[in-house]
Protein backbone atom coordinates (compact mmCIF):
# COMPACT_ATOMS: atom_id res chain seq x y z
CA UNK A 1 0.00 0.00 0.00
CA UNK A 2 1.13 3.55 -0.79
CA UNK A 3 -0.57 6.12 1.36
CA UNK A 4 -1.69 10.01 0.48
CA UNK A 5 -2.64 11.93 3.12
CA UNK A 6 -4.65 14.59 2.36
CA UNK A 7 -4.79 17.16 4.92
CA UNK A 8 -7.88 19.19 4.94
CA UNK A 9 -8.43 21.32 8.10
CA UNK A 10 -6.59 18.95 10.52
CA UNK A 11 -3.54 20.47 10.84
CA UNK A 12 -2.07 18.40 13.79
CA UNK A 13 -0.03 15.52 14.55
CA UNK A 14 -1.94 14.52 17.37
CA UNK A 15 -5.07 11.92 17.21
CA UNK A 16 -5.28 12.05 13.55
CA UNK A 17 -6.86 8.82 12.03
CA UNK A 18 -5.22 9.17 8.79
CA UNK A 19 -1.72 10.03 10.00
CA UNK A 20 -1.87 6.83 12.01
CA UNK A 21 -3.38 4.72 9.16
CA UNK A 22 -0.35 6.24 6.73
CA UNK A 23 2.07 4.60 9.50
CA UNK A 24 1.15 1.15 7.96
CA UNK A 25 2.08 1.84 4.48
CA UNK A 26 4.81 1.00 2.52
CA UNK A 27 5.15 4.30 0.88
CA UNK A 28 3.39 7.78 2.58
CA UNK A 29 3.26 11.49 2.15
CA UNK A 30 1.14 14.04 3.05
CA UNK A 31 -0.75 16.73 0.59
CA UNK A 32 -1.65 20.16 2.03
CA UNK A 33 -3.69 22.11 -0.60
CA UNK A 34 -4.28 25.88 -1.54
CA UNK A 35 -6.99 25.82 -4.01
CA UNK A 36 -7.91 28.27 -6.28
CA UNK A 37 -11.40 27.90 -5.58
CA UNK A 38 -10.82 28.41 -1.82
CA UNK A 39 -8.76 31.34 -2.69
CA UNK A 40 -11.51 32.81 -4.98
CA UNK A 41 -14.28 31.83 -2.55
CA UNK A 42 -16.22 35.20 -1.11
CA UNK A 43 -15.64 33.52 2.66
CA UNK A 44 -11.80 33.59 2.25
CA UNK A 45 -9.80 36.44 3.38
CA UNK A 46 -5.65 36.72 3.57
CA UNK A 47 -5.71 36.13 7.31
CA UNK A 48 -6.82 32.47 6.93
CA UNK A 49 -4.36 31.81 4.50
CA UNK A 50 -1.69 33.24 6.62
CA UNK A 51 -3.04 30.93 9.58
CA UNK A 52 -2.94 28.24 7.29
CA UNK A 53 0.26 28.46 6.05
CA UNK A 54 1.42 29.20 9.61
CA UNK A 55 0.12 26.23 11.33
CA UNK A 56 1.57 24.56 8.15
CA UNK A 57 5.36 25.35 8.53
CA UNK A 58 6.38 23.23 12.08
CA UNK A 59 3.70 20.78 11.34
CA UNK A 60 6.45 20.12 8.26
CA UNK A 61 9.02 20.27 10.75
CA UNK A 62 7.36 17.64 12.81
CA UNK A 63 6.33 15.11 10.01
CA UNK A 64 9.66 15.71 8.20
CA UNK A 65 11.13 14.76 11.27
CA UNK A 66 9.62 11.14 11.47
CA UNK A 67 10.19 10.77 7.96
CA UNK A 68 7.24 11.81 6.67
CA UNK A 69 7.03 14.37 3.47
CA UNK A 70 4.72 17.28 3.36
CA UNK A 71 3.73 17.99 0.15
CA UNK A 72 2.50 21.67 -0.45
CA UNK A 73 0.85 22.21 -3.75
CA UNK A 74 -1.08 25.11 -5.59
CA UNK A 75 -3.86 23.92 -8.09
CA UNK A 76 -7.26 22.15 -7.92
CA UNK A 77 -7.76 19.11 -6.22
CA UNK A 78 -8.08 16.29 -9.26
CA UNK A 79 -5.36 17.80 -11.12
CA UNK A 80 -2.96 17.57 -8.34
CA UNK A 81 -3.39 14.43 -7.09
CA UNK A 82 -3.54 13.46 -10.90
CA UNK A 83 -0.07 14.78 -11.21
CA UNK A 84 1.11 13.28 -7.93
CA UNK A 85 -0.37 9.96 -8.75
CA UNK A 86 1.50 9.93 -12.03
CA UNK A 87 4.76 10.57 -10.45
CA UNK A 88 4.19 8.43 -6.95
CA UNK A 89 1.53 5.84 -7.95
CA UNK A 90 0.30 6.37 -4.43
CA UNK A 91 -2.69 3.49 -3.89
CA UNK A 92 -4.80 5.12 -0.87
CA UNK A 93 -5.66 8.66 -0.28
CA UNK A 94 -6.84 9.23 3.24
CA UNK A 95 -8.50 12.29 4.68
CA UNK A 96 -10.86 13.54 7.53
CA UNK A 97 -14.63 14.06 6.59
CA UNK A 98 -14.75 17.57 5.78
CA UNK A 99 -18.35 19.63 6.01
CA UNK A 100 -17.71 22.77 4.25
CA UNK A 101 -19.54 25.03 2.02
CA UNK A 102 -20.63 24.19 -1.70
CA UNK A 103 -17.40 24.68 -3.26
CA UNK A 104 -15.81 22.25 -1.11
CA UNK A 105 -18.12 19.91 -1.39
CA UNK A 106 -18.54 19.54 -5.20
CA UNK A 107 -14.63 18.80 -5.26
CA UNK A 108 -14.87 16.32 -3.21
CA UNK A 109 -17.31 14.77 -5.38
CA UNK A 110 -15.10 15.41 -7.91
CA UNK A 111 -12.54 13.60 -5.94
CA UNK A 112 -14.21 10.43 -5.20
CA UNK A 113 -14.98 10.24 -9.07
CA UNK A 114 -11.70 10.75 -10.15
CA UNK A 115 -10.14 8.50 -7.30
CA UNK A 116 -12.85 5.69 -8.64
CA UNK A 117 -11.40 6.19 -12.12
CA UNK A 118 -7.51 6.21 -11.31
CA UNK A 119 -8.62 2.76 -8.67
CA UNK A 120 -7.50 4.94 -6.04
CA UNK A 121 -9.30 3.75 -2.66
CA UNK A 122 -10.28 6.85 -0.77
CA UNK A 123 -10.87 6.39 2.46
CA UNK A 124 -12.50 9.04 5.06
CA UNK A 125 -12.74 9.24 9.16
CA UNK A 126 -15.28 11.70 11.13
CA UNK A 127 -12.78 13.99 13.43
CA UNK A 128 -15.75 16.09 15.09
CA UNK A 129 -19.36 14.85 16.30
CA UNK A 130 -20.67 15.47 12.85
CA UNK A 131 -22.71 12.20 11.47
CA UNK A 132 -22.50 11.61 7.63
CA UNK A 133 -25.38 10.59 6.20
CA UNK A 134 -27.32 10.65 9.42
CA UNK A 135 -31.44 10.02 8.90
CA UNK A 136 -32.81 11.06 11.65
CA UNK A 137 -31.47 13.50 14.95
CA UNK A 138 -32.73 10.69 17.80
CA UNK A 139 -30.00 9.81 19.28
CA UNK A 140 -27.23 11.94 17.95
CA UNK A 141 -26.37 13.65 21.30
CA UNK A 142 -25.75 10.00 22.51
CA UNK A 143 -23.43 9.16 19.24
CA UNK A 144 -21.68 12.50 19.52
CA UNK A 145 -20.77 11.52 23.44
CA UNK A 146 -19.54 8.29 22.36
CA UNK A 147 -17.67 9.30 19.49
CA UNK A 148 -15.68 12.64 22.03
CA UNK A 149 -15.60 9.77 24.64
CA UNK A 150 -13.22 7.32 22.28
CA UNK A 151 -9.84 6.64 22.79
CA UNK A 152 -7.39 9.43 21.38
CA UNK A 153 -5.54 8.01 18.07
CA UNK A 154 -1.42 7.65 19.03
CA UNK A 155 0.60 9.49 16.91
CA UNK A 156 2.90 6.98 14.87
CA UNK A 157 6.60 6.88 15.66
CA UNK A 158 7.84 7.55 12.18
CA UNK A 159 6.52 6.48 8.72
CA UNK A 160 8.07 5.21 5.43
CA UNK A 161 8.09 8.19 3.45
CA UNK A 162 7.84 7.98 -0.25
CA UNK A 163 10.54 10.48 -0.86
CA UNK A 164 12.87 11.97 1.07
CA UNK A 165 11.13 15.04 3.39
CA UNK A 166 12.61 17.99 2.28
CA UNK A 167 12.44 21.35 3.77
CA UNK A 168 11.65 23.91 0.94
CA UNK A 169 9.81 27.07 1.69
CA UNK A 170 6.63 27.63 1.90
CA UNK A 171 4.36 30.60 -0.07
CA UNK A 172 4.18 33.84 1.28
CA UNK A 173 0.84 35.87 1.08
CA UNK A 174 2.97 37.77 -0.50
CA UNK A 175 3.85 35.88 -3.47
CA UNK A 176 0.12 34.50 -3.80
CA UNK A 177 -0.64 37.85 -4.64
CA UNK A 178 -2.60 38.59 -1.32
CA UNK A 179 -1.94 41.70 0.75
CA UNK A 180 -0.86 41.13 3.98
CA UNK A 181 -3.20 39.99 7.18
CA UNK A 182 -4.06 41.78 10.16
CA UNK A 183 -1.89 40.43 13.16
CA UNK A 184 -2.76 36.93 14.08
CA UNK A 185 -2.53 34.61 17.15
CA UNK A 186 -0.64 32.27 17.70
CA UNK A 187 -0.56 29.50 15.07
CA UNK A 188 -0.02 26.05 15.30
CA UNK A 189 -0.60 22.78 17.34
CA UNK A 190 2.19 23.65 20.31
CA UNK A 191 0.45 26.99 20.99
CA UNK A 192 -2.77 25.63 20.66
CA UNK A 193 -2.11 23.21 23.35
CA UNK A 194 -0.71 25.73 25.85
CA UNK A 195 -4.47 27.57 25.34
CA UNK A 196 -6.29 24.83 26.10
CA UNK A 197 -3.75 23.46 29.03
CA UNK A 198 -4.64 27.34 30.77
CA UNK A 199 -7.95 27.27 30.08
CA UNK A 200 -8.67 24.23 31.49
CA UNK A 201 -6.19 24.32 34.33
CA UNK A 202 -7.67 28.00 35.56
CA UNK A 203 -8.49 30.46 33.09
CA UNK A 204 -11.61 28.23 32.85
CA UNK A 205 -13.13 29.90 36.33
CA UNK A 206 -14.74 33.08 35.38
CA UNK A 207 -15.83 31.74 31.86
CA UNK A 208 -19.49 32.10 32.44
CA UNK A 209 -19.02 35.78 34.08
CA UNK A 210 -16.77 36.49 31.41
CA UNK A 211 -18.50 35.23 28.03
CA UNK A 212 -21.15 38.07 27.22
CA UNK A 213 -19.39 41.24 28.08
CA UNK A 214 -16.94 42.48 24.97
CA UNK A 215 -14.71 43.95 27.99
CA UNK A 216 -14.44 40.42 29.64
CA UNK A 217 -14.91 38.03 26.66
CA UNK A 218 -11.24 38.14 25.04
CA UNK A 219 -9.43 36.94 27.75
CA UNK A 220 -12.31 35.08 29.64
CA UNK A 221 -13.81 32.94 26.49
CA UNK A 222 -11.29 29.94 25.78
CA UNK A 223 -10.42 31.71 22.31
CA UNK A 224 -9.72 28.05 21.24
CA UNK A 225 -11.95 28.26 17.97
CA UNK A 226 -9.69 28.94 14.98
CA UNK A 227 -7.92 25.67 16.49
CA UNK A 228 -11.38 24.19 16.18
CA UNK A 229 -11.54 25.53 12.62
CA UNK A 230 -8.15 24.36 11.51
CA UNK A 231 -8.03 22.06 13.26
CA UNK A 232 -5.15 21.90 15.02
CA UNK A 233 -6.52 20.82 17.97
CA UNK A 234 -8.50 17.78 17.62
CA UNK A 235 -12.57 18.03 19.22
CA UNK A 236 -11.98 14.59 20.98
CA UNK A 237 -8.96 15.99 22.72
CA UNK A 238 -10.88 19.31 24.16
CA UNK A 239 -13.53 17.29 25.32
CA UNK A 240 -11.70 14.91 27.08
CA UNK A 241 -9.43 17.35 28.76
CA UNK A 242 -11.94 19.40 30.24
CA UNK A 243 -13.66 16.29 31.12
CA UNK A 244 -10.43 14.97 32.70
CA UNK A 245 -10.28 18.86 34.69
CA UNK A 246 -13.68 18.85 35.86
CA UNK A 247 -12.91 15.40 37.65
CA UNK A 248 -9.64 16.27 39.04
CA UNK A 249 -10.63 19.95 40.56
CA UNK A 250 -11.45 20.74 43.78
CA UNK A 251 -11.85 24.23 42.99
CA UNK A 252 -15.87 24.55 42.19
CA UNK A 253 -15.60 27.22 40.37
CA UNK A 254 -13.55 26.03 38.12
CA UNK A 255 -15.58 23.30 37.57
CA UNK A 256 -18.63 25.42 36.82
CA UNK A 257 -16.69 27.10 34.32
CA UNK A 258 -15.84 24.16 32.52
CA UNK A 259 -18.83 22.29 32.60
CA UNK A 260 -20.35 25.87 31.09
CA UNK A 261 -17.46 25.38 28.41
CA UNK A 262 -18.14 21.72 27.88
CA UNK A 263 -21.64 22.32 26.69
CA UNK A 264 -20.29 24.62 23.75
CA UNK A 265 -18.58 22.17 22.01
CA UNK A 266 -21.66 19.95 21.78
CA UNK A 267 -22.92 22.87 19.84
CA UNK A 268 -20.16 23.23 18.04
CA UNK A 269 -21.21 20.04 15.99
CA UNK A 270 -24.69 20.25 16.59
CA UNK A 271 -24.69 23.37 14.22
CA UNK A 272 -22.53 21.86 11.83
CA UNK A 273 -24.35 19.02 11.62
CA UNK A 274 -27.26 21.05 9.95
CA UNK A 275 -24.86 22.05 7.37
CA UNK A 276 -24.07 18.20 6.71
CA UNK A 277 -27.59 17.37 6.68
CA UNK A 278 -29.07 20.30 4.20
CA UNK A 279 -26.15 21.78 2.48
CA UNK A 280 -28.69 24.36 0.80
CA UNK A 281 -28.78 26.51 4.03
CA UNK A 282 -25.56 27.90 3.04
CA UNK A 283 -27.48 29.92 0.32
CA UNK A 284 -31.34 29.17 1.55
CA UNK A 285 -33.31 30.45 4.17
CA UNK A 286 -34.71 27.15 7.20
CA UNK A 287 -37.66 28.61 6.36
CA UNK A 288 -38.47 28.91 2.77
CA UNK A 289 -41.84 30.86 3.74
CA UNK A 290 -39.32 33.45 4.69
CA UNK A 291 -38.01 33.67 0.72
CA UNK A 292 -37.64 36.70 -0.89
CA UNK A 293 -38.91 38.30 2.49
CA UNK A 294 -35.66 40.86 2.32
CA UNK A 295 -33.18 42.46 -0.43
CA UNK A 296 -30.49 40.20 -1.14
CA UNK A 297 -32.17 37.12 -1.04
CA UNK A 298 -30.90 36.07 -4.17
CA UNK A 299 -31.24 32.22 -4.07
CA UNK A 300 -35.10 33.32 -2.26
CA UNK A 301 -36.08 35.37 -5.27
CA UNK A 302 -36.11 38.58 -3.36
CA UNK A 303 -35.30 41.66 -5.26
CA UNK A 304 -31.60 43.05 -4.88
CA UNK A 305 -29.97 45.29 -2.98
CA UNK A 306 -31.12 48.60 -3.59
CA UNK A 307 -29.07 52.03 -3.26
CA UNK A 308 -30.31 52.56 -0.03
CA UNK A 309 -29.64 49.08 1.01
CA UNK A 310 -26.05 49.38 -0.16
CA UNK A 311 -25.85 52.65 2.04
CA UNK A 312 -26.63 50.62 4.83
CA UNK A 313 -24.85 47.74 4.21
CA UNK A 314 -21.85 49.77 3.72
CA UNK A 315 -22.41 51.69 7.00
CA UNK A 316 -22.43 48.51 8.77
CA UNK A 317 -19.78 46.59 7.59
CA UNK A 318 -17.52 49.95 8.32
CA UNK A 319 -18.59 50.83 11.33
CA UNK A 320 -20.43 53.78 11.01
CA UNK A 321 -23.94 53.53 11.81
CA UNK A 322 -23.99 56.05 14.66
CA UNK A 323 -25.27 53.02 17.28
CA UNK A 324 -21.81 53.10 19.16
CA UNK A 325 -22.00 49.78 20.49
CA UNK A 326 -22.68 48.13 17.11
CA UNK A 327 -19.60 50.41 15.56
CA UNK A 328 -17.63 49.32 18.41
CA UNK A 329 -17.91 45.71 17.73
CA UNK A 330 -17.47 45.91 14.08
CA UNK A 331 -14.19 48.05 14.75
CA UNK A 332 -13.03 45.52 16.99
CA UNK A 333 -13.80 42.39 14.81
CA UNK A 334 -12.16 43.86 12.06
CA UNK A 335 -9.26 44.94 13.71
CA UNK A 336 -8.18 41.95 15.91
CA UNK A 337 -10.74 38.87 13.49
CA UNK A 338 -12.41 37.68 16.82
CA UNK A 339 -15.32 39.15 18.23
CA UNK A 340 -17.87 36.92 21.65
CA UNK A 341 -20.74 35.51 20.91
CA UNK A 342 -23.41 37.74 22.25
CA UNK A 343 -21.62 40.99 20.01
CA UNK A 344 -21.90 38.81 16.94
CA UNK A 345 -25.08 37.92 17.94
CA UNK A 346 -26.09 41.67 18.24
CA UNK A 347 -24.29 42.72 14.70
CA UNK A 348 -26.33 39.91 12.81
CA UNK A 349 -29.32 41.09 14.78
CA UNK A 350 -28.95 44.73 13.70
CA UNK A 351 -28.17 43.93 10.20
CA UNK A 352 -31.28 41.67 9.80
CA UNK A 353 -33.95 43.81 11.85
CA UNK A 354 -32.65 47.14 12.23
CA UNK A 355 -31.29 47.77 8.67
CA UNK A 356 -33.70 44.91 6.92
CA UNK A 357 -30.73 42.99 4.99
CA UNK A 358 -31.31 39.55 4.24
CA UNK A 359 -28.43 37.25 6.01
CA UNK A 360 -26.17 36.60 2.88
CA UNK A 361 -24.42 39.23 1.93
CA UNK A 362 -23.65 40.52 5.50
CA UNK A 363 -22.57 36.42 5.96
CA UNK A 364 -20.20 36.64 3.48
CA UNK A 365 -18.74 39.82 4.91
CA UNK A 366 -18.75 38.64 8.53
CA UNK A 367 -16.93 35.28 7.34
CA UNK A 368 -13.92 37.21 5.99
CA UNK A 369 -13.30 39.22 9.41
CA UNK A 370 -13.85 35.79 11.51
CA UNK A 371 -10.41 34.01 11.55
CA UNK A 372 -12.70 31.04 12.76
CA UNK A 373 -14.80 30.69 9.82
CA UNK A 374 -16.88 27.63 9.88
CA UNK A 375 -19.55 27.40 7.79
CA UNK A 376 -22.12 25.15 9.74
CA UNK A 377 -21.96 26.77 12.79
CA UNK A 378 -21.77 30.62 10.86
CA UNK A 379 -24.87 30.15 8.47
CA UNK A 380 -26.99 28.38 10.81
CA UNK A 381 -26.12 31.21 13.12
CA UNK A 382 -26.28 33.67 10.16
CA UNK A 383 -30.60 32.72 10.04
CA UNK A 384 -30.84 32.04 13.53
CA UNK A 385 -30.31 35.71 14.41
CA UNK A 386 -32.00 37.20 11.36
CA UNK A 387 -34.91 35.14 11.88
CA UNK A 388 -35.30 32.63 8.77
CA UNK A 389 -34.98 29.74 10.64
CA UNK A 390 -39.08 29.63 11.49
CA UNK A 391 -38.67 27.76 14.32
CA UNK A 392 -36.94 29.94 17.08
CA UNK A 393 -38.00 32.72 19.05
CA UNK A 394 -37.40 36.24 17.42
CA UNK A 395 -34.26 37.86 18.90
CA UNK A 396 -33.88 41.27 18.51
CA UNK A 397 -30.84 42.63 20.38
CA UNK A 398 -31.27 46.11 21.03
CA UNK A 399 -27.51 47.76 21.21
CA UNK A 400 -28.69 50.40 23.49
CA UNK A 401 -29.41 47.73 26.02
CA UNK A 402 -26.19 45.62 25.28
CA UNK A 403 -24.23 48.84 25.77
CA UNK A 404 -25.98 49.22 29.45
CA UNK A 405 -25.66 45.29 30.25
CA UNK A 406 -22.24 44.90 28.96
CA UNK A 407 -20.25 48.30 28.70
CA UNK A 408 -21.91 51.00 31.48
CA UNK A 409 -19.53 53.10 31.70
CA UNK A 410 -18.38 53.74 27.87
CA UNK A 411 -14.81 51.87 28.62
CA UNK A 412 -15.64 49.88 25.69
CA UNK A 413 -17.43 52.29 22.93
CA UNK A 414 -14.47 54.88 23.96
CA UNK A 415 -11.85 52.40 23.23
CA UNK A 416 -13.41 51.73 19.24
CA UNK A 417 -14.87 54.46 18.52
CA UNK A 418 -12.87 57.38 20.52
CA UNK A 419 -14.93 60.16 17.90
CA UNK A 420 -18.18 59.45 19.68
CA UNK A 421 -19.66 62.25 21.12
CA UNK A 422 -17.82 64.72 18.45
CA UNK A 423 -19.35 66.31 15.85
CA UNK A 424 -17.26 63.68 13.70
CA UNK A 425 -19.39 60.60 15.04
CA UNK A 426 -22.33 60.20 12.47
CA UNK A 427 -26.08 60.31 13.22
CA UNK A 428 -27.87 56.96 13.25
CA UNK A 429 -28.47 55.57 9.85
CA UNK A 430 -32.08 54.24 10.99
CA UNK A 431 -34.97 55.41 13.25
CA UNK A 432 -34.58 52.31 15.57
CA UNK A 433 -38.18 52.45 17.02
CA UNK A 434 -39.64 53.14 13.39
CA UNK A 435 -37.19 49.61 12.14
CA UNK A 436 -38.26 47.52 14.73
CA UNK A 437 -41.90 47.81 14.74
CA UNK A 438 -41.91 46.98 10.70
CA UNK A 439 -39.49 44.41 11.27
CA UNK A 440 -41.49 42.99 13.70
CA UNK A 441 -44.79 43.10 11.79
CA UNK A 442 -43.42 41.50 9.08
CA UNK A 443 -41.82 38.43 10.81
CA UNK A 444 -44.54 37.66 13.20
CA UNK A 445 -47.17 37.99 10.43
CA UNK A 446 -45.64 35.57 8.79
CA UNK A 447 -44.99 32.95 11.23
CA UNK A 448 -49.07 33.21 12.34
CA UNK A 449 -49.52 31.64 8.97
CA UNK A 450 -50.97 27.75 8.73
CA UNK A 451 -48.05 27.62 6.07
CA UNK A 452 -45.25 28.83 8.18
CA UNK A 453 -46.70 26.53 11.27
CA UNK A 454 -46.48 23.40 8.94
CA UNK A 455 -43.23 24.02 7.91
CA UNK A 456 -41.83 24.80 11.60
CA UNK A 457 -42.71 21.05 12.48
CA UNK A 458 -40.59 20.10 9.70
CA UNK A 459 -38.06 22.10 10.30
CA UNK A 460 -37.08 20.86 14.11
CA UNK A 461 -37.79 17.26 12.91
CA UNK A 462 -34.95 17.98 10.48
CA UNK A 463 -32.77 19.75 12.44
CA UNK A 464 -33.83 20.38 15.94
CA UNK A 465 -32.14 18.77 18.82
CA UNK A 466 -33.83 15.75 20.62
CA UNK A 467 -33.74 16.49 24.14
CA UNK A 468 -37.38 16.86 25.03
CA UNK A 469 -38.64 14.48 22.24
CA UNK A 470 -40.97 16.63 21.63
CA UNK A 471 -41.45 19.29 19.03
CA UNK A 472 -42.41 22.52 19.52
CA UNK A 473 -45.98 22.39 19.12
CA UNK A 474 -46.17 19.09 20.82
CA UNK A 475 -45.05 20.93 23.58
CA UNK A 476 -47.81 23.87 23.59
CA UNK A 477 -50.69 21.80 22.54
CA UNK A 478 -50.02 19.47 25.65
CA UNK A 479 -50.36 23.03 27.76
CA UNK A 480 -46.89 23.50 28.75
CA UNK A 481 -46.63 27.25 29.64
CA UNK A 482 -44.82 29.55 27.62
CA UNK A 483 -41.61 29.72 30.02
CA UNK A 484 -41.31 26.31 30.11
CA UNK A 485 -41.56 25.87 26.65
CA UNK A 486 -38.69 28.47 26.25
CA UNK A 487 -36.44 27.10 28.39
CA UNK A 488 -36.58 23.74 26.72
CA UNK A 489 -36.73 25.48 23.72
CA UNK A 490 -33.37 27.71 24.88
CA UNK A 491 -31.80 23.99 26.36
CA UNK A 492 -32.45 21.83 22.98
CA UNK A 493 -30.65 25.14 21.02
CA UNK A 494 -32.41 24.81 17.46
C1 LIG B 1 -23.59 35.13 13.68
C2 LIG B 1 -22.62 34.19 14.35
C3 LIG B 1 -21.64 33.57 13.59
C4 LIG B 1 -20.75 32.68 14.20
N1 LIG B 1 -19.79 32.11 13.42
C5 LIG B 1 -18.92 31.24 13.98
C6 LIG B 1 -17.91 30.63 13.18
O1 LIG B 1 -17.81 30.87 11.97
N2 LIG B 1 -17.03 29.79 13.79
C7 LIG B 1 -17.14 29.49 15.15
O2 LIG B 1 -16.31 28.71 15.66
N3 LIG B 1 -18.10 30.04 15.90
C8 LIG B 1 -18.98 30.91 15.37
N4 LIG B 1 -19.95 31.49 16.17
C9 LIG B 1 -20.13 31.01 17.55
C10 LIG B 1 -19.33 31.72 18.67
O3 LIG B 1 -19.53 33.09 18.60
C11 LIG B 1 -17.83 31.39 18.61
O4 LIG B 1 -17.65 29.99 18.58
C12 LIG B 1 -17.07 31.88 19.83
O5 LIG B 1 -17.27 33.27 19.99
C13 LIG B 1 -15.59 31.57 19.63
O6 LIG B 1 -14.80 32.04 20.69
P1 LIG B 1 -14.20 31.03 21.79
O7 LIG B 1 -13.50 29.88 21.14
O8 LIG B 1 -13.41 31.82 22.76
O9 LIG B 1 -15.54 30.50 22.43
P2 LIG B 1 -15.89 29.73 23.81
O10 LIG B 1 -16.96 30.50 24.43
O11 LIG B 1 -14.63 29.54 24.59
O12 LIG B 1 -16.46 28.37 23.30
C14 LIG B 1 -15.65 27.22 23.04
C15 LIG B 1 -16.00 26.62 21.71
O13 LIG B 1 -17.37 26.19 21.71
C16 LIG B 1 -17.94 26.39 20.42
N5 LIG B 1 -19.03 27.37 20.53
C17 LIG B 1 -19.14 28.40 21.42
N6 LIG B 1 -20.30 29.05 21.21
C18 LIG B 1 -20.93 28.44 20.19
C19 LIG B 1 -22.15 28.63 19.53
N7 LIG B 1 -23.01 29.59 19.88
N8 LIG B 1 -22.47 27.81 18.51
C20 LIG B 1 -21.65 26.81 18.14
N9 LIG B 1 -20.46 26.57 18.72
C21 LIG B 1 -20.12 27.36 19.74
C22 LIG B 1 -16.83 26.94 19.54
O14 LIG B 1 -16.20 25.85 18.91
C23 LIG B 1 -15.89 27.58 20.55
O15 LIG B 1 -14.56 27.65 20.08
C24 LIG B 1 -20.85 32.40 15.59
C25 LIG B 1 -21.83 33.05 16.33
C26 LIG B 1 -22.71 33.94 15.74
C27 LIG B 1 -23.77 34.62 16.56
Amino acid sequence: MKALVWLKRDLRLHDHAPLAEAARADGAAALWLLEPAWLHSAECDPQHVAFALACLAPLRDDLGARGLPLWVEAGDAVAVLQALHARHGFTHLFSHEETGPGWSYDRDRAVAAWCRAAGVVWRQWPQTGVVRLLRDRRGWAGRWLARMDAPQVTVPAGWRGLVPPQATPLPTLACLGLPPARPLPAAGEAPAQALLQDFTAGRARGYRRALSSPLTAAEGCSRLSPHLAFGTLSMRQVHQTTEAAIRATPDRALAHGLRGFAGRLRWHCHFMQKLEDEPAVEFRNFSRTCDGLRPGDDAGGGPPFGASDSERFDAWCEGRTGFPMVDACMRQLRATGWLNFRMRAMLVSFAAYHLWLHWRAPGLFLARQFLDFEPGIHWSQMQMQSGTTGINTLRIYSPTKQAQDHDPDGTYVRRWVPEFGTPAYPKPIVGERAALATAKERLYGLRRTAEARQEADAIQQRHGSRKSGLPRSGLQRRGTSAKVVKDVRQQELF
